[in-house]
């Protein structure tokens, strides 16, 4: 892809990012634009990072960490897929936020080696609230017990939630599913639970973005709309 081509592409989607929030009476710098970079190569972070990223999301830890090796710290990176708990110790000092955090044993898995490795992992849990059978994600119901039992693991902040939203025609379809995240966001934040600290919320891709910054998104995650259609595997 060309540079231009690229930048282009930021601009308009940073442009339907301010216009979706201006809409729903937000601050358009309370939305972090994340780059999705995923099967793309390390040369297309670097353009991106010539471009302003800062921060780009990886659903492989095999993609991070060779990336990494390329981009070293000037770049920072999201583990946003599923992940496989022997692979935490790989990819933990490598990423700034996991958002896809959808079970104790996982979570368990992280602490041990945030506190091996000296660090406080910053985490998002990833919910299915539209119950879909085939996405990873927590259901609704589950999210009061695992909060109780996040909160005796002293090395990991729970620090908001995520969700991967149905592929629909009409991307309204699924304000519903934002509506609810920001609902449950909200209540978890009023309870004060050890380890957790509610501010963000990892929500909308490229077909659904701007509904889900109209609904209180902090972070959308954005592929496709910058780098054009990915090669299927
Ligand atoms: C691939 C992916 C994205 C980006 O998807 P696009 O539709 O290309 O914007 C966002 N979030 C997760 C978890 C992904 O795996």
């Amino acid at each position: 892809m060309e540079l231009e081509e690229l930048r282009n592409n930021l601009e308009s989607v940073r442009d339907s990012i301010a216009r979706a929030a201006a809409r729903a009476g937000r601050n358009p710098e309370d939305v972090l634009l994340l780059p999705v970079t995923k099967t793309l190569g390390a040369d297309v972070v670097e353009q991106a990072w010539q471009l302003g990223i800062r921060q780009v999301g990886e659903n492989k830890v095999q993609e991070i960490l060779s990336k990494k090796e390329v981009m070293g710290e000037k770049m920072q990176f999201h583990m946003i897929g599923h992940l496989q708990r022997n692979k935490v110790h790989q990819v933990l000092d490598k990423v700034c936020l996991i958002h896809s955090v959808d079970s104790v044993r996982l979570a368990e898995e992280i602490n041990r080696e945030a506190e091996k490795k000296g660090l406080t992992a910053r985490i998002l849990l990833e919910l299915n609230v539209a119950r879909e059978e085939s996405k990873y994600g927590i259901l609704e119901e589950d999210l009061d017990a695992l909060l109780q039992n996040l909160a005796r693991f002293q090395h990991i902040r729970v620090e908001g939630l995520m969700t991967v939203a149905p592929f629909v025609e009409n991307p309204e379809e699924n304000r519903k599913i934002f509506r609810r995240m920001r609902e449950i966001f909200i209540d978890i934040r009023q309870k004060k639970v050890n380890n957790i600290d509610m501010q963000i919320l990892s929500m909308g891709m490229t077909n659904d973005y701007e509904i889900a910054v109209e609904e209180g998104a902090t972070i959308v995650r954005v592929g496709t709309g910058l780098f054009g259609h990915r090669q299927k595997k």
